[in-house]
């Protein structure tokens, strides 16, 4: 019988530590500086470039603003290659700039973009290739680049999952021309909300500090068309603050993945996708396929169960880019081409994690699970 009165939500945000977050913001307000260019956020970039281990760290004011400057400031345009399994950001991202997203299928075995696929897709028109390292896990990056590099195309990483991971052993973060990371609440490490760019390229981290403040070069002179993509100084404070703890973050999503492991272990129809222990991983993403051949009830069953008892688990990513609008009426019959896609979308499931939840009630949760299985 499962018995916690908990709620358990996916992305429950990791919050560090209080006094040092309310100090920052003190000295914030000492030096009446709130936002462009302040203290906080000019630490935040350098910490994050060390982190990283990446030359430029652009700091703004969320992933998908983040995105959007990083295919402008690459003169992306005509057709850009995308995976459909992602968060519809990424396709917005393009199609706000009036590029258009050519969804591309994922690959089984990683649930990445089938680097295949991106090459029969290729045609006159495209430009470029936008990667997600789904739930953290890298892309098959060094592919990628290959092809990228042939076509004369460009490369850039949505990164908003992968904060944290390596690839071969470096960090995610100077891969392709530019990478891109969200601190939404939601991820493994939040600003509130905000984001960044990262890149090795000097001229493209400078085009891009252009852009995200309006193309200010000097006090009255601007050399470029720009928006107002800043990070404010309070979002920079609380992510000094969450990067002092970010270990401590990951060390927990770690136990709480092996907790889920044990946990599921041998129930019929459910798989609890891999990580390569090989790698840094974040663990942020507790993400389980359930095959209904085997388990004798879909994805959609188990999650309206667990939702009567307070765990709101979520389908990540449900039902593919190319199934929304307006995607879905420029091209109805995308998903002829996007089998892996369609199957896999109906399949996967995300389950609590971070701070919020601990390995026994990981367990109970488990068990409930099991517990489905045997009632039906
Ligand atoms: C969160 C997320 C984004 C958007 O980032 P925001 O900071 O919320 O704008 C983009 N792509 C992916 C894959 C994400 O998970």
């Amino acid at each position: 019988m499962y018995k916690s009165d908990k709620t358990f939500f996916i992305g429950r945000p990791n919050i560090g530590n209080r006094d040092d977050f309310y100090r920052r913001l003190d000295s914030i307000f000492e030096r009446r500086w709130l936002t462009n260019e302040g203290e906080c956020v000019l630490e935040l970039e350098k910490e994050l470039s060390r982190y990283l281990g990446v030359k430029h760290c652009v700091a703004m004011c969320n992933g998908t603003v983040a995105l959007e400057l990083a295919i402008r400031a690459n003169g992306m345009s005509g057709n850009v290659l995308v995976p459909s399994m992602t968060f519809i950001a990424t396709a917005h991202a393009l199609k706000w700039q009036e590029i258009t997203p050519v969804f591309v299928d994922i690959k089984p075995s990683s649930l990445n973009i089938c680097p295949d696929s991106v090459q029969r897709l290729i045609d006159e028109n495209t430009t470029g290739i936008v990667g997600v390292h789904l739930y953290g896990r890298p892309c098959d990056i060094d592919t990628l680049s290959d092809i990228a590099e042939r076509n004369n195309l460009k490369l850039i990483f949505d990164a908003a999952h992968a904060f944290g991971a390596s690839y071969k052993g470096e960090k995610i973060g100077r891969y392709g021309n530019c990478e891109v990371f969200s601190f939404h609440a939601t991820k493994v490490f939040n600003t509130f909300e905000g984001g960044a760019v990262t890149t090795n390229d000097d001229e493209l981290a400078k085009k891009l500090r252009l852009m995200k403040n309006f193309g200010f070069e000097g006090e009255d002179t601007v050399s470029h068309i720009g928006i107002n993509g800043k990070m404010a100084e309070v979002n920079a404070a609380m992510g000094l603050t969450n990067l002092e703890q970010l270990e401590d973050f990951i060390e927990i999503n770690r136990v709480n993945y092996h907790a889920y492991r044990g946990g599921l272990r041998n129930v019929p129809g459910i798989s609890l996708i891999h990580y390569d222990e090989d790698e840094a991983n974040n663990y942020q993403y507790i993400i389980i396929c359930i095959d209904q051949a085997q388990s004798g009830y879909s994805r959609d069953d188990l999650k309206e169960y667990l939702a009567a008892h307070g765990i709101i688990a979520r389908r990540y990513f449900y039902p593919g880019c190319h199934k929304m609008e307006p995607y879905n009426s420029l091209d109805p019959h995308a998903g002829i081409r996007l089998p892996a896609t369609e199957a896999y979308s109906k399949m996967m499931l995300a389950l609590p994690t971070g701070t919020q939840i601990c390995s026994q009630e990981i367990e109970s949760l488990c068990d409930l699970i099991k517990s489905f299985k045997s009632r039906q």
